[in-house]
């Protein structure tokens, strides 16, 4: 069992990146590799460029990502963790899946179809043909699984049909060069909102730095920005549907339930019929505990670009070592003499 996750990089990271996905990749890692399969998680940064981006951040973004992953519980010697940009295999093998992939499959993706908007002829090529590195991704490790939210069902079935024209086309069915990944449901994703808006996302590119809680954040910044997270006047229910039509009251809550592991109902039989006074401090308390071990890490790592960069060079010489095979399998497929 092979299970292949990647993901943008992204820098200042918040509350809402750890409780929406990173947290998640730590659940499957932890879950996965317990039952003898292997994580292949990388840094999408081949995908960045398929958008406009300014190539510093890029750069710094990368590192501070693996930092957080790293601070959050992606443990390098357990899983394969590394940037695509170190394995030229997933490039090649997206040239190599080119000649299979159909632009009517690309057309009809809708992740295209938004992203290009009305401006198609001022698109990136990058940007069309994106579901193909994706399906390379994959492809590459003989994937078993891939956890999948529901945008991004599309694209694998489209790396599902890529595998399965390529087989039929260049191999033989006793001996295929791809396997079909499966998709899996990841753990239901919380989303989180904006402490002075509980109708926004909690975001990094929100102006207003109270609206969220950052991974770097320190014990009593979390305080100050919890005790100063907007509210309504009423006293907390007893019972999770007198949360409705309360967007920020919500939030806190829901904020607490994941971070405690808790449900919600149980949270409200606590809290209910008291005030946000009472409420949240506790909050404030369970995320500086919870936090603190992560924003310590994840402080130190920023700054260790050495360590940083140490860790992916390893997850790539290992991810290089993995994809081999099949890349050479499909090179030989398509009689390409090398
Ligand atoms: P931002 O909105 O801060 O720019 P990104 O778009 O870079 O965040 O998101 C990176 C990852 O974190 C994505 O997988 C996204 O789903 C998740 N994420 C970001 N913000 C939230 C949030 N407020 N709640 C839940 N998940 C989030």
């Amino acid at each position: 069992m092979r299970i292949v996750s990647g993901i943008q990089p992204t820098g200042n990271l918040h509350l809402g990146n750890y409780l929406g996905a990173i947290r998640n990749w730590v659940a499957m890692q932890d879950e996965w590799t317990a039952k003898g399969a292997t994580c292949l998680y990388f840094l999408a940064d081949l995908h960045a460029i398929s958008m406009p981006h300014v190539p510093a951040d890029l750069a710094a973004n990368t590192r501070e990502m693996v930092a957080a992953l790293v601070a959050c519980g992606i443990d390098p010697d357990r899983s394969v963790l590394f940037n695509q940009a170190q394995v030229p295999a997933h490039v090649e093998l997206q040239w190599l899946l080119n000649g299979t992939a159909r632009m009517g499959w690309l057309n009809r993706m809708t992740q295209w179809k938004d992203k290009a908007g009305k401006n198609r002829e001022g698109a990136s090529v990058a940007l069309f043909t994106y579901p193909v590195l994706q399906a390379a991704d994959v492809l590459l490790y003989q994937a078993t699984h891939v956890p999948v939210g529901e945008d991004q069902k599309q694209h694998l079935e489209l790396a599902r049909d890529v595998a399965q024209k390529f087989n039929n086309d260049f191999a033989s069915e006793a001996a295929p060069v791809f396997t079909l990944p499966d998709p899996i449901i990841p753990p239901q994703a919380a989303r989180i909102m904006s402490l002075r808006d509980g109708n926004a996302k909690m975001s990094k590119s929100d102006p207003s730095d109270q609206s969220r809680i950052n991974l770097t954040d320190d014990a009593d910044t979390i305080m100050q920005k919890v005790k100063k997270a907007r509210t309504d006047p009423e006293p907390l229910p007893s019972e999770a549907a007198g949360l409705e039509g309360r967007a920020e009251a919500r939030n806190l809550v829901g904020i607490y339930a994941v971070m405690s592991g808790r449900d919600v109902d149980s949270i409200l039989a606590e809290f209910g019929g008291q005030g946000f006074g009472a409420f949240k401090p506790a909050l404030g308390e369970l995320l500086v505990e919870r936090l603190a071990p992560i924003a310590a890490r994840y402080r130190d790592l920023r700054e260790d670009h050495t360590t940083l960069d140490a860790i992916l060079a390893t997850g790539a010489q290992k991810a290089r070592t993995l994809a081999q095979p099949t890349l050479d399998a499909a090179y030989a497929a398509l009689g390409l003499v090398r």
